[in-house]
């Protein structure tokens, strides 16, 4: 059997190796996921309920393995990924609320009544990236079993481990047979099958906007359900009259967490002109105090990149006299480390501006104006996440409502909560992940006529 090795990005080991899937055995797989999905859509809502809490009930206890799991094939933090795993177990419950509470419409119409069903669509194929390997999946799976629906689930090639681990899981917890598979291998071949295989009905893709236009446009040949989840190039944008101290001190970590690896990354900041040189003598202990090393350190704040592959990516926005207003140390030898770095002034045009990096890189730019600041964040085809900093709340909103980004926040560097909806604008995705709406991606609506007419 084909296999791919999986590695410790801190230690550069190699852990375990996994299957990697033929076409074959995909093939067998959603086979299973559509016999099983008959039985699971007929599941009473109560019971389907309760599986799911039982679920996240497993989860939790077994929340501290899957986060060491997640620490030694990804390097996240320790403290990043308990919160992943036990984010895995919220989503669970919030989409447990669901089956019982999935109500549709009853309409006047005239000769009779009207009511409107959301049906489960059938198989699920849900493509993960390696950047949250448990979130990610735990947005596409809760919602989609809730709904009714069976899942196949591909995790990246290189951070499949929490994956296998969580459809392990899901069976301890009582979800049948067939219901819920994890397949590890190939996007092109497993991946691909998703979007090719008559019987997968919808596809849920996180990952790269290169990728996920290709799966568009297959998904097109049979008109195919499809979210995207794509890339970006948010901007934490700072005005003269916000907190400075607080703002310089919160940057880092609206860009560096989990080393910059992170499709809402804060990677451009954009600083009003009057307060920008205030702002860079704030920020430069700020950045140079992150804790990088060892991720299963309690007190650290940034691991390594996932991979080799990732740190030359990486690497090649900050060549031979890149414009480095100042750098963080991080540890040599094993291990794929990249130091927080932050370049300003830099070029309009210069690709670290324009393209997304996704490692511990930001840019520094001054505007004039909110409307300048508007203009500046709006100037990348991706529109996913950002922040605003100011005192100024009617400014604030303002500029969020000017921003073309589906996730915005004031005075914070939140992005995703489970209770809201999560998405992109522009070439950032389609369609919206998590929050109350998430149900209506994975069913249809159905609408029923009956006659009262003699
Ligand atoms: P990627 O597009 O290379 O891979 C993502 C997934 O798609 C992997 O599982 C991969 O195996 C699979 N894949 C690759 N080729 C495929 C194909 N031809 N058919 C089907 N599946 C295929 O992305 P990546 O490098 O793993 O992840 C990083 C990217 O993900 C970044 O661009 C980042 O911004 C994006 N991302 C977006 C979000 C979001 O919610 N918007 C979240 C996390 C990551």
């Amino acid at each position: 059997m084909s296999t791919f090795d999986v590695i410790n990005p801190a230690t550069e080991e190699v852990i375990t190796s996994v299957p990697s899937l033929s076409l074959e055995e995909t093939d067998a797989a959603i086979a299973r996921a559509h016999a099983a999905f008959p039985s699971w859509r007929a599941v009473a809502p109560g019971d389907r309920a309760r599986l799911l809490r039982r679920f996240a009930a497993i989860v939790d206890e077994h929340l501290e393995e899957l986060a060491q799991l997640e620490v030694a094939n990804a390097g996240h933090t320790i403290s990043n990924a308990r919160w992943e795993a036990g984010n895995v177990r919220d989503v669970l419950d919030y989409y447990a609320g669901a089956p019982e509470r999935h109500t549709g419409l009853q309409i006047p119409v005239p000769g009779g009544i009207n009511a409107t069903f959301h049906e489960p669509l059938g198989v699920v194929g849900i493509i993960v990236p390696w950047n949250f390997p448990m979130p990610i999946a735990g947005w596409g799976f809760g919602p989609a079993l809730a709904a009714g629906n069976t899942v196949v689930l591909k995790p990246a090639e290189i951070t499949p481990l929490t994956a296998v681990r969580l459809g392990e899981l899901a069976l301890e917890a009582g979800i049948p047979e067939g219901v819920f598979q994890v397949l590890t291998g190939k996007g092109s071949v497993v991946g691909w099958r998703f979007v090719t295989h008559p019987s997968v009905a919808k596809v849920c893709f996180t990952g790269s906007t290169e990728v996920g236009t290709r799966i568009m446009a297959g998904c097109a040949e049979q008109v195919k359900k499809v979210t995207l989840e794509l890339g970006g190039k948010s901007a934490n944008v700072v005005f003269a009259d916000a907190d400075l101290e607080l703002a310089a001190a919160r940057a880092p970590y609206g860009v560096f967490d989990n080393a910059g690896q992170d499709c809402c990354a804060r990677s451009r900041i954009l600083v009003e002109a009057s307060a920008f040189d205030r702002f860079m003598e704030l920020l430069e202990p700020a950045v140079k105090g992150v804790v990088v090393g060892d991720p299963t350190s309690e007190v650290t704040e940034m691991g390594p990149l996932v991979s080799a592959a990732q740190r030359e990516v990486v690497t090649s926005f900050v060549p031979d006299g890149a414009p480095i207003a100042f750098q963080g140390e991080c540890p040599q030898g094993p291990g794929f480390w990249f130091p927080a770095t932050v370049l300003a002034p830099v070029a309009p045009g210069d690709r670290a501006v324009e393209e997304e990096i996704f490692g511990p890189v930001v840019v520094v730019m001054p505007f004039r104006d909110e409307a300048d600041a508007i203009r500046l964040a709006n100037d990348t085809p991706y529109g996913l996440s950002g922040s605003i900093w100011s005192r100024d709340i009617g400014r604030a909103l303002r500029t969020a409502r000017g921003i073309d980004a589906g996730n915005l926040s004031v005075n914070s560097h939140s992005s995703v909560r489970y209770w809201t909806p999560f998405g992109g604008f522009k070439q950032s995705g389609i369609g919206r992940e998590l929050g109350p709406d998430a149900l209506n991606s994975f069913s249809d609506v159905k609408n029923v006529f009956i006659s009262t007419e003699d």
